[in-house]
């Protein structure tokens, strides 16, 4: 046999569906191998004169409904297969959210934490001088991810436009207002991950109001997400960041922790809470867990545990395949990430359509429109659970795959 650059990890994702489905072979390979797979190396000079070598990947995963769209990560933990499996999941995230883009995911191994200011500037924009060649408007879209903001994005946009030569916008989302970003992006992952909650607490008939929340990051999504949550008046009894865990059974004053991290760079040492791990964070009893960190949280090992009544999958994979089937066997209801997070990449694609056209909506607007992609994603997902009979997760996955093989069989891949 051929060797085949088939993701392993996305089969075993699709595992279940997949045989659901009945899918073949040949479309379970179109839907889990990536089309373009980049891996380079660049130099930077680096504050004390030596020169350091860095890592970067970008993978188009696939772009059969169109460009290829997804987020770059700074991470020291990032590798080629986790970039993988992110490609996918946004490939079948914008399939999910009704947007037309394909999925693509971007990274480079490295510790933003230890890096001065120029040195985060100078590795952005090698990353772009390395990526311009395959990303743009019509192809490759990146935005923000895990340790990626809107500087960041400037910096590219602004790297990417010296190359080309001109003006290009659209070719990159997530941006700051002024170089054309769109009003709402910054909150929109958690907004829309609460509008979805929204929905999915009407339809188990949950009482929201002094309802407890418990929140795993407190990064863009985790922090927004938390912040939300407080001023539609959940109980948030738990948030964390990556170095410790704070706790109050009475509930945290979340405005009061924001002030807390921004002064001290940490949750650590604030009054009023008491300190706990990350994994105990995971265990406690409460309506609603927020995971907004990283991927792999919730695993075979502590699956039996969790003690939540929904799982809001606000990072990108938090729950193993293993765990999940673990989770639904206890009765959680799992939110999965290409529904709970795709707010982002949906205000991202208003971003890119506003950049295309030239012509800027208003805060109301996006907000408006994201509120209805989002509803109409979800009730999308729970008829397909009521007439499947099956979790949110397998739903959401049955109607990106259809969608995608659909794609795939328009365009002559497949007969
Ligand atoms: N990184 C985000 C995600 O995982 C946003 C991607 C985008 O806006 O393209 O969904």
């Amino acid at each position: 046999m051929e060797k085949s650059n088939v993701c392993v990890n996305c089969q075993n994702m699709l595992a279940k569906v997949s045989a659901k489905l009945k899918l073949n072979e040949t479309e379970l390979d179109i839907l889990t191998t990536p089309r373009r797979t980049f891996t380079f190396s660049f130099p930077i000079i680096m504050d004390n004169g030596k020169t350091k070598i860095f890592t970067g990947y970008r993978i188009q995963f696939n772009n059969a409904r169109g460009p290829a769209k997804g987020g770059i990560r700074f991470h020291q933990d990032v590798d080629l297969e986790d970039v993988k499996v992110l490609a996918f999941l946004m490939s079948l995230k914008c399939a999910v959210a009704d947007i037309p883009f394909g999925g693509a995911k971007g990274g480079v191994a490295v510790d933003t934490k230890s890096l001065s200011s120029g040195e985060l500037e100078r590795v952005s924009r090698e990353y772009i001088r390395e990526a311009y060649r395959f990303i743009g408007p019509n192809t490759d879209i990146p935005a923000p991810d895990v340790n990626t903001d809107s500087k960041i994005m400037a910096w590219m946009l602004d790297e990417y436009e010296k190359i080309i030569g001109r003006h290009a916008p659209a070719v990159i989302t997530g941006k700051p207002i002024q170089l054309g970003g769109s009003l709402v992006r910054d909150i929109s992952t958690s907004l829309g991950g609460i509008f979805v909650l929204k929905e999915v607490t009407k339809e188990l008939k949950m009482k929201t109001e002094n309802a407890k929340a418990v929140v795993q990051g407190f990064g863009n999504a985790g922090m927004n997400a938390a912040r939300i949550l407080h001023e539609n008046k959940w109980k948030v009894i738990a948030v964390s960041d990556s170095k410790t865990a704070i706790y109050n059974e009475n509930g945290l004053n979340i405005q009061k922790v924001i002030e807390h991290k921004k002064n001290n760079k940490s949750l650590k040492g604030f009054k009023d809470a008491k300190e706990i791990t990350n994994m105990e964070l995971l265990e406690l009893e409460c309506d609603v867990l927020v995971p907004a960190a990283m991927q792999d949280q919730i695993t075979k090992n502590n699956a039996n545990n969790i003690k939540a009544k929904i799982i809001l999958e606000l990072a990108n994979s938090p729950i193993t395949p293993e765990a999940d089937l673990m989770l639904e066997k206890k009765g959680i209801k799992v939110v999965p990430d290409i529904l709970a997070n795709s707010g982002g990449v949906i205000v991202s694609y208003f971003e890119w359509v506003q950049n295309s056209m030239n012509y800027y909506w208003t805060r109301e607007e996006v907000l408006k429109k994201l509120e209805e992609h989002m509803i109409s994603a979800t009730k999308e997902i729970q008829r397909i659970c009521r007439e499947e009979n099956c979790s949110m997760r397998d739903s959401s996955y049955i109607l990106a795959v259809n969608k995608i093989l659909e794609a795939e069989r328009l365009r002559g891949v497949l007969r």
